[in-house]
Order: C-alpha cells, then structure tokens, then sequence
C-alpha cells in the first residue's frame, strides 16, 4: 500500500464554482487563471475540467503549449508575456496571446519580424506598482503598437491590489479612475481589469474580459468570508491517516523542540503529512484538523513527514482512521487563518509528491 496521503480533486466542483462565477458576470468573457499548475490542482485536468471558458492564463511559455497541444483552442494568455525575445517565435506558432508591461518587451515585439497577427494585452500600472505602464504612457506604447502592426488586436490591462479588502473600496476605485482616463470605452478598446474579489464585490469591473483564478478552486478571496459561505464548493480536499498512536502520561512532550508539553494523560495520533507535503511548519498546536470527520487540532510541531494531532474525545480513533487536513468539511481558509497565511499559498504549496486523484 503506498503512503496514505492523498489530494482529491473534485471536478464537479470546480464547475459550479464557474457556474457561479458566470452567474455574476453574466456573458464578460471568462478567463481562468490556471498558473501555479492550476493552483496546485494539476494544470490539464483542471482545464479541461473548465473547458467552457472562453481563455485560459498562465505565466511559463511550456504551460501554455502545453494547454494548446492538448487541444484547448481558447486565448491562451501568458500573464507576465515573454522574458526572452526568442519566445515570440512560438508565441506566434501557437498562436498565444502575450501581456506586454514594460518598455523592453515593448521594443523586442515591435522589431520583431515574425509575429504574423499579435493578441496583445497591455498591461497599465494603475497603483499596484508591480507591472505595466504608467496610465500617461498608455497611448504612446498603443500607437507605437499600431504603428508597427495595425492589425494588431489589443486589450488593455490592469490588476487590483486591494480588491479582496472590504475597506479598501477608495484604493479600487482610484485604481479605476487612473485606467480610464483617458477613457477607455469611449476609444472602444477592450479591457480586462477584475480577478475573484473584484468579480464578487466590484460588477463596475467587469469590461471584456474577467479573470478569476481562486474561486474557480472554490476558496474564498474575501477576508470576512470562506467559500463556503460564497455558495463555492471546495475543490482540493487534501486526506491522510494515522499512522500511530501514542498513549501520553501528564508532563509528555512531543515532536521536535517539545513544542507541546501535556497537561493531562491523553492520546496522540501520528499523522502522515508534513511540510514536505506542503502542509505549513509554521501551523501552530490548535490548527484545526479532521479525524474520521471530527473536529480536533494539530499538536506540535509539524515535521518533515509527519504530524500530531489531539485525539481527546475521538474515542474511535485508530490507526489507519482517516484525517482531512483541508478541503471538504474543512475549509482551508480556516486552515490558513491559523497558519497565518491565505488558502492560495497552501494549495499552490501541494508537493509533487502528494498523489493526486480526480474524481
Ligand atoms: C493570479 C492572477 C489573477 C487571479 O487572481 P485571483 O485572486 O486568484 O482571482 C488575475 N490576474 C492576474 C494578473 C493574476 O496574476
């Protein structure tokens, strides 16, 4: 038998929570952010799984060919576009769209000779500071664009910094005032500006195109709220087993550096998963944890390979009982609240060494 630990990847769920997401957007098409292998849910599966979307965005040249050489006829969009000129040749080959955000890749694309009909969307740094063009050099980097090839198909960009934030309204709405202007819409352009928080709290920002990536996984991008509370369904449900019991005397300690010290005789169970599987170090004793679908909590220290959880009050507890570390019946915001980090950061963590089933 191999080791008991296990990502399932619901693909039905990832369907309502598109389902959702096309309820909110109404006919804005639909790009779904699958960098990061898909959120660590497995990049093809996942895609075809999503089919229906109208594109698909990622960040390395090899994911998306990938995606084109399995058949997806959708844009297919390289959200950070080429780091060498040398990848407009098969950008054009595979007919990939490319985000153009800075003055060099601006200059190596229109001196190159081979892009034949260019899918271009440039990005603007409304406030966010990381990429794109400043809103007064937007028309100068357009025109140079259509002075090299008129033909050229072109979608202005632009990315949020605070969307996710109910308090941040003031910074979202900055941020849109600086892409407007001038506007937008009365030049006809097309635009893509919302990623999952913006679709949820901002309808304002829906333009041509939105691209969620987070919710499609079914984990809430809003501080107050879990996706399950979003009407969203959980789509990675990460399991193990116990793989040890250790019947503990008052004043035990256990796992690397004594983390946790007893106060009362009490049972652990060894559980197989460790951050090497990607499940946090730094999650502290008190992080929630499921054992046969009973709420109990993490102690110690997590290890490489391994860690201990509270069996107190779980009489029917054994070895071989099942553990959900996040995922169904454990959202893995809630997981990530105690480790002091966002759901994102712990799906995308998932180690390749972590089987993965789709069901
Ligand atoms: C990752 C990413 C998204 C998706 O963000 P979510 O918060 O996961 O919806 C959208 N746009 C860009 C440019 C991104 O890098």
């Amino acid at each position: 038998m191999p080791r008991p630990i296990h990502a399932f990847i619901d693909c039905s769920a990832l369907q309502h929570n598109l389902a959702i997401v096309r309820q909110h957007v109404h006919q804005t098409r639909i790009m779904a952010v699958v960098k990061a292998n898909a959120y660590g849910h497995g990049l093809l599966r996942t895609a075809q799984a999503l089919n229906t979307v109208d594109g698909f965005a990622v960040l390395e040249l090899e994911a998306a060919i990938q995606l084109r050489n399995a058949g997806f006829k959708q844009t297919i969009l390289l959200l950070e576009g080429f780091f060498s000129a040398e990848e407009l040749e098969a950008i054009d080959h595979y007919q990939l769209s490319t985000v153009i955000h800075n003055h060099k890749q601006l200059s190596q694309l229109i001196t190159c000779q081979k892009i034949k009909q260019p899918d271009i969307f440039l990005k603007i740094n409304t406030g966010m500071n990381r990429l794109g063009f400043r809103p007064e050099e937007k028309d100068k980097a357009l025109s140079k664009i259509k002075q090299w090839r008129p033909n050229t198909h072109i979608t202005l960009m632009t990315h949020f910094a605070c969307a996710d934030d109910a308090l941040a309204t003031n910074q979202v709405y900055q941020q849109l005032d600086h892409f407007a202007v001038p506007d937008n819409n009365a030049a006809g352009l097309l635009q893509t500006l919302a990623n999952s928080a913006a679709i949820l709290r901002y309808p304002k920002t829906y333009a041509t195109w939105v691209r969620p990536g987070i919710i499609l996984y079914g984990i809430s991008p809003l501080i107050e709220k879990t996706g399950i509370e979003l009407g969203l369904q959980p789509v990675m449900t990460l399991t193990s087993e116990i793989i040890a019991i250790q019947q503990l005397q008052p004043s035990d300690k256990v796992g690397y550096g004594n983390q946790f010290i007893t106060d009362q005789s009490m049972r652990i169970g060894v559980v197989a998963t460790g951050y090497a599987d990607g499940y946090p170090r730094h999650a502290p004793t008190g992080t929630p944890i499921l054992v046969n679908g009973q709420r109990t909590r993490l102690v110690g220290r997590v290890s490489m390979d391994m860690l201990t959880v509270d069996l107190s009050g779980i009489s029917d507890a054994e070895v071989g009982s099942s553990v959900t570390l996040w995922g169904k019946g454990l959202p893995v915001e809630i997981v990530a609240q105690s480790a002091q980090t966002i759901g994102y950061e712990l799906v995308t963590a998932l180690s390749a060494r972590v089987p993965i089933s789709y069901i």
